[in-house]
């Protein structure tokens, strides 16, 4: 029995993380166990701290975590959880990988399928790139610095992600730099990547600017299988490809280590649709099912990619029956998070 560990969050987080933790425990009965933690604001309210010891003490001792939006930015200065839970329990856990797939869905006329491999433990943001203390300070009250952390061990990690995952896939590789202005930061990612490449006989390596990527992607994104981005440009990046897919409620996304994996999908709380029950739960859906294919792979047990498997088939069925009184408004639809919970385990129990 895998033991599971999952937080609601903030802003839609209570509205969609349920229906991802009822797929898991009806895909994985008998071989996963789910309990709850207390992250974010009501963590905050009931223990004063949106990242209580206790909390990060269970996720460490489970097999994974099954994490809900944070509104980091609304949480009141003093909080012990600053400057932000998630990047606590990225460091605390060296979930350097993170891995964004994202597809178009089967009613697009721009057809894609392509993973943002985005690296996820250094870069320039203030919540990860530090030991102690924060990567951004002011000398002056007119003068903001923002130190950008780049090491060639995590580049060679983040790097080994993507080539196998291209190896396993399509086997296209594409390298997201600014190495013509950030010449040693970016520059040792590039000098790094052109070494492994030599390692991968079978991926086509191609390396190119991130602004001109960018306009590629938006232009033809059916030509990349995995793309593989320094922190900041992967997050970027990785919005711009939920967009082209139609919605954020679509992109998943798990933060891996080696030994240790959160699932938690690319959109943040979402406040202006909160509380309204809209939200898409498909991006936390694939979120858990990432975490339980990579709980699978790392024990070996194929209980839990059989799982996966048909949580990402019943969510499949859902979108290819485009019933537009199931699919939810980002989607087109008038439907409601609860119409797609129902979609989905319906095909689950069928597929069962
Ligand atoms: P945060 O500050 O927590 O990142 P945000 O509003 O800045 O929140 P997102 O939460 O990612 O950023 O939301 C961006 C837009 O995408 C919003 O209009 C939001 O309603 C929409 N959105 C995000 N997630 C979903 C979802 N699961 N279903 C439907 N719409 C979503």
């Amino acid at each position: 029995m895998y033991r599971v560990a999952f937080a609601e969050g903030d802003g839609i987080g209570p509205e969609v993380v349920p229906v991802a933790v009822r797929c898991v425990r009806e895909a994985a009965e008998g071989s996963v166990e789910l309990f709850r933690v207390d992250v974010g604001w009501s963590a905050y309210r009931s223990r004063g701290s949106s990242l209580p010891r206790d909390s990060l003490d269970a996720i460490s001792a489970a097999d994974g975590l099954i994490l809900g939006p944070l509104d980091v930015g609304s949480y009141p200065p003093g909080d012990p959880g600053s400057p932000s839970p998630s990047g606590r329990i990225r460091r605390a856990l060296d979930l350097y990988a993170n891995i964004r797939p994202i597809r178009s869905p089967p009613w697009s006329a721009r057809q894609f399928d392509l993973v943002i491999v985005r690296e996820n433990v250094e870069g320039m943001y203030a919540d990860r790139n530090m030991h102690a203390g924060s990567g951004e300070f002011m000398p002056s009250p007119d003068v903001a610095l923002a130190v950008r952390v780049v090491t060639r061990g995590e580049c060679r990690r983040i790097l080994r992600v993507g080539f196998e995952l291209a190896s396993s896939r399509r086997g296209g590789l594409a390298l997201a730099h600014k190495a013509n202005v950030l010449r040693m930061s970016d520059g040792m990612m590039v000098e790094e990547a052109r070494s492994m490449a030599a390692s991968y006989p079978g991926v086509r390596y191609s390396e190119a600017l991130v602004d001109a990527l960018a306009y590629e992607l938006a232009v033809d994104p059916g030509r990349f299988d995995v793309i593989v981005a320094p922190n900041e440009w992967g997050d970027v990046l990785s919005n711009e490809a939920a967009g082209l897919a139609g919605s954020l409620g679509l992109a998943p996304s798990l933060n891996a280590g080696d030994s240790f994996a959160m699932a938690q999908a690319v959109h943040g709380s979402a406040p202006d649709i909160a509380g309204r029950g809209v939200a898409n739960p498909i991006a936390m859906v694939l979120s858990a099912a990432m975490l339980l294919e990579w709980i699978s792979s790392r024990r070996g047990d194929r209980r839990l990619l059989e799982a996966s498997a048909s949580i990402r088939a019943a969510v499949d069925g859902v979108l290819s029956d485009c019933d537009p009184g199931v699919l939810t408004p980002d989607l087109g639809g008038h439907g409601s998070t609860s119409s797609m919970e129902s979609a989905i385990c319906s095909r689950l129990a069928r597929g069962r």
